[in-house]
């Protein structure tokens, strides 16, 4: 059994710890200054400024203008608002178009569109996730409201060309909304010269709480709130604000955009060790997703043969925490949507462990798991009865 005391969390893509700055920025916003923003009385009006602050940091991590900043509870709610947003004032426009390996904040809001008569195309992606730009040109057409493709996939890592696919769905008029919730934090972002009209975040991906996430909307975009009711956040989305998370996100924004550049090298190192070490130690491996063009914090592995669930359970006993696919999709023993859109034969993608890093971890917490994750898979290869497998 494990020397380790303190989990192994290389489960970052499911959520983040909440970075010690972020949490003492946000404390007193529970208890010393926890007026309300719309108040008349200054205790209340004071609170106000903190959330512009916050605005501000959010906008300036994605090279944006704060007025284009709408805060929401999460990445789910900011997907859903950005899409209803589009279609409610194109009426004219039916037509959704979105990639096969979006989150499920999208896929089954397209289910949902369906049934309200919208139509939804899923643009294919080939064996290694990349999203077919040829089909995606002939889907989008001038019925299409809006394009929905995610800036960079949950459970690969892939990393999409945005701008390219903003640039067609312009060329029909159609809005392009990009899920950016994996990718804000981890990869340099900036839309001060771009064609992207919406942009979803998410705070629990970047070290702030869960429970509060941001809309960015490009000036000049309509732009129609899906909840209704007040007049906060300049009447674009209502609800009395989530003060403490907004401040959080705001200090979370500001972080990220200072160790950009840890993500991008020393978490990169990482990943880079993780992935060397155990496709050394392990024989039948394979790496699942664009290594050329994904996230420096992440490696979707399939151990082929074996169940990715009895991996982590194993892994689980050593106080290392990983992931088998999205943290919305694992519990359905289904193997994940995104691997089965790549034709990740079933073997493999019943295999597949989902490694997400962050700055917090450690080479020693790898080298762990490069210690003890073959022994593991051995194991349970001896009882599976896919193993050897026959030529
Ligand atoms: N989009 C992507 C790509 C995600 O990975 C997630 C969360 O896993 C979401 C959307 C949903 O974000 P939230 O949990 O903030 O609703």
């Amino acid at each position: 059994m494990s020397e380790y005391r303190k989990p192994i969390y290389f489960d970052n893509n499911a959520t983040t710890p909440v970075a010690p700055e972020v949490f003492d920025a946000m404390a007193p916003f529970f208890t010393e200054f926890y007026g309300n923003p719309s108040s008349v009385h200054t205790f209340g009006g004071q609170v106000e400024r903190h959330i512009e602050d916050a605005r501000e940091s959010v906008a300036a991590l994605l090279g944006a203008d704060s007025r284009e900043i709408i805060f929401t509870s999460c990445g789910t709610e900011s997907d859903n608002a950005a899409i209803f947003s589009a279609l409610h004032l194109c009426p004219t426009k039916r037509k959704v178009v979105v990639s096969k390996v979006e989150h499920p904040a999208v896929l089954n809001l397209g289910k949902e569109l369906v049934r309200r008569g919208v139509e939804v195309a899923e643009v294919p992606v080939d064996s290694n996730g990349r999203v077919d730009m040829e089909r995606l040109a002939e889907l989008v057409d001038d019925s299409t409201a809006v394009v929905s493709v995610m800036w960079a996939n949950n459970e690969t890592g892939n990393i999409y060309p945005v701008e390219e696919i903003a640039e067609i769905a312009k060329r029909h008029g159609a809005l392009f909304h990009t899920d950016a919730v994996q990718s804000v934090g981890k990869i340099p972002i900036d839309l001060s010269y771009s064609n992207i009209d919406l942009l979803s975040l998410s705070g629990h991906k970047i070290h702030a709480p869960k429970g509060v996430g941001a809309l960015y909307v490009r000036r000049g975009v309509r732009f129609r709130p899906f909840i209704i009711g007040g007049h906060q956040e300049r009447g674009r989305r209502a609800g009395t604000e989530n003060v403490p998370g907004i401040v959080a996100l705001g200090k979370a924004a500001e972080i990220a955009a200072r160790d950009m550049e840890i993500e991008t090298t020393q978490v990169a190192a990482l990943r880079d060790r993780l992935e060397k070490g155990l496709r050394a130690a392990v024989p039948v491996t394979r790496v699942n997703g664009d290594v050329e063009n994904r996230l420096p914090n992440t490696t979707n592995i399939s151990f082929e043969y074996i169940e990715g669930e009895s991996i982590l359970l194993l892994l689980d006993r050593f106080g290392v925490c990983a992931s088998s696919g999205s943290a919305c999709t694992t519990g359905s023993l289904e193997p994940s949507h995104v691997l089965r859109a790549m034709g990740v034969p079933y073997t493999a993608a019943h295999g597949a462990v989902r490694f997400s890093l962050s700055k917090y971890n450690t080479a020693e917490e790898v080298d762990f798991v490069i210690r003890e994750l073959p022994p593991i898979i051995e194991r349970l290869r001896e009882i599976s009865p896919f193993w050897p497998p026959s030529e």
